[in-house]
C-alpha cells in the first residue's frame, strides 16, 4: 500500500520520459510508441559484407541514433543502470525469436552467449550491458543463457577508431571459459558498428569447436 502510494507520487512528480521526445511513457519503457516506430529498424545483414565469415547471420533491432544513442551512452558512460531494464523492455517489444528462427532456420538447442565487456569497465559500471539487455529476453524465449566467453586482454574503447584499428584492437581478446564443442550459438551484444568485436568473438568460438553462430545486437550504427 505504502509502496503503491510512493509509486503514485513518483509518477506525478517524476514521470518516466521517452528518451527520444521527452513525452511521458510507462515506467518500464524507454520510448513512446511513436518514437519506437521511428527508431526500430530491424536489419538483417550479410556477414560476408562485414568480413564476418564466422557468422551465419547478423540482425540489428534499433538504429543507433537520437534516443537510442543517448540511452546507450547513458548506460555505458553515466552509470544509468535504471535504463538497462527499460532497454530490455524495448528489445522485447521488437525482437521476436520466432521470426529469427524462421528467417535463419535456427537449430535447437541454441545457446545464447553474451559478448563479454572489458573487465575493468564492467567493474567500474557495476553491471554488464549485453546481460542486462538480453538475459531476461533469452529466458523468456527459453534459450540457454551461456557465458562461454571471457575477455582475456584489455582493449581501448572502439569509439573513434577506424575499421582496421577496431579489428586490431579486439584481435585475440576473447577466450572460451566453457565448452562450446558442437554447440549452436546466438551471440548477443548491445551495439554493432564495424562488426569487428562480434567477428572476433565468433572466431574464438569457432576455433573452440562451435558449430554454427549467429549474432544479434540491440542497436547498429546508421552507416551500417
Ligand atoms: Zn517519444
Amino acid at each position: 500500500m505504502f509502496i503503491n502510494f510512493l509509486r503514485l507520487l513518483e509518477d506525478v512528480f517524476f514521470p518516466a520520459r521517452c528518451l527520444n521526445c521527452q513525452g511521458r511513457v510507462e515506467r518500464q519503457e524507454l520510448f513512446c510508441a511513436n518514437c519506437r516506430r521511428q527508431l526500430a529498424d530491424i536489419r538483417f545483414l550479410f556477414p560476408s559484407g562485414y568480413e564476418c565469415k564466422n557468422l551465419e547471420g547478423i540482425c540489428i533491432f534499433y538504429s543507433y541514433e537520437r534516443g537510442v544513442k543517448q540511452a546507450l551512452h547513458k548506460i555505458k558512460f553515466e552509470k544509468a543502470r535504471s535504463l538497462l531494464p527499460r532497454a530490455a523492455e524495448e528489445l522485447k517489444k521488437v525482437c521476436c525469436f520466432v521470426d529469427l528462427q524462421e528467417s535463419w532456420k535456427l537449430p535447437q538447442p541454441l545457446f545464447l552467449v553474451p559478448v563479454p565487456t572489458d573487465k575493468a569497465r564492467q567493474q567500474e559500471r557495476g553491471y554488464d550491458i549485453p546481460t542486462g539487455i538480453f538475459k531476461i529476453w533469452g529466458e523468456r524465449e527459453q534459450l540457454i543463457w551461456y557465458e562461454a566467453l571471457a575477455r582475456v586482454s584489455s582493449t581501448v574503447p572502439q569509439y573513434g577508431l577506424t575499421r582496421t584499428q577496431r579489428r586490431r584492437n579486439v584481435k585475440n581478446c576473447f577466450a572460451v571459459q566453457k565448452s562450446v564443442q558442437e554447440r549452436n550459438i546466438l551471440l548477443v551484444d548491445d551495439i554493432f558498428t564495424s562488426g569487428a568485436t562480434m567477428e572476433a568473438a565468433a572466431k574464438t568460438l569457432k576455433k573452440a569447436g562451435a558449430k554454427k553462430i549467429w549474432g544479434i545486437t540491440f542497436a547498429g550504427g546508421a552507416q551500417v
